[in-house]
């Protein structure tokens, strides 16, 4: 388990064309997406990958550093009950960063591939306003709530 599991994927905004952007998928009367916007979604999940790989390395650290401490090496009962309490919240914060690599490296291999802005579940549109907040979504409105009522 380590953050080279995770294949990063880095796009360019200089090399996306105006062409590039207007054959993304939108959703039902928005306007075609603009070069602006897409760059502007590119940089942000750029820096949010090369964010989220850093503070990674840092969380994998910490939990390995947990992992390795010694199982009840003159602990107490309390103290290695709070050591299974620390490496649980840090289990949880490496599997969230992880999570949220995974889906701005696939939002940046959607981009290069021409498929950004569809939903992953009902292939509509994303929405640009929606992509615009949360460039990492991958799924529409309508899908994301359903699948948080599951
Ligand atoms: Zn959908």
């Amino acid at each position: 388990m380590s953050s080279t599991d995770v294949t990063i994927v880095v796009v360019d905004p200089a090399e996306l064309k105006p062409a590039d952007a207007k054959k993304l998928p939108v959703r039902d009367g928005d306007d075609a997406w603009k070069i602006t916007d897409l760059r502007q979604i590119v940089e942000v999940l750029n820096s949010d990958v090369e964010r989220l790989v850093t503070e990674l390395g840092v969380t994998e650290h910490e939990l390995d550093d947990l992992l390795h401490t010694s199982e009840g090496a003159g602990d107490d009962q309390a103290d290695a009950g709070s050591t299974a309490l620390e490496r649980e919240q840090e289990m949880s914060i490496v599997n969230n960063t992880r999570d949220m690599l995974e889906q701005s490296v696939d939002a940046l291999r959607r981009i290069k591939a021409g498929t950004y802005g569809a939903c992953q579940s009902c292939g509509q549109g994303i929405g640009r306003a929606r992509l615009m907040a949360f460039p990492r979504a991958n799924l529409c409105v309508t899908c994301k709530q359903r699948e948080e009522r599951r």
